[in-house]
């Protein structure tokens, strides 16, 4: 296991259980590797600090392949390791405690429709725009 923060480890940022499920690999490479080691250590551990409760990783790096199962955006930045979508108490709280927290971050996307609750966040270093954004569904 590679931890890569307290809370956070480079495994848990690259499991897909739709991988595992087709038995289609889900291996980051160096770049994407050294992506996830951003987005823990400039983000997710940061936030996972001020929020002080668990933050699970539904998930994080996603191949090609994986990405067009899951039905993510041909451009997300989940497939270069700058992406991750996280499960927790409560995630319209974990997004307004970002927006509070003066953290650097992409795109915070609120997913809360009543089927689906999680928050996706990204981090571009050098292109962060700090957007707040609400799936289609769920209420701003
Ligand atoms: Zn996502």
């Amino acid at each position: 296991m590679t931890r890569i923060t307290k809370n956070f480890t480079l495994e848990e940022l690259s499991h897909s259980n739709t991988a595992k499920a087709k038995n289609i690999p889900n291996e980051p490479g160096t770049v994407e590797k050294a992506n996830l080691v951003k987005l823990a250590i400039c983000l997710l551990q940061p936030l996972r600090n001020l929020y002080g409760k668990t933050m699970v990783v539904n998930s994080g790096y996603r191949s090609p392949e994986v990405n067009r199962l899951v039905g993510g955006v041909p451009t997300s930045l989940h497939m270069q390791g700058k992406a991750a979508d996280i499960s927790c108490e409560n995630p319209r709280e974990l997004q307004k405690l970002l927006v509070r927290s003066g953290l650097p971050f992409d795109q915070a996307i609120l997913y809360d429709d009543g089927r689906n609750n999680f928050l996706h966040l990204s981090f571009n270093e050098g292109k962060n725009r700090k957007q707040v954004l609400y799936s289609k569904g769920t209420r701003p």
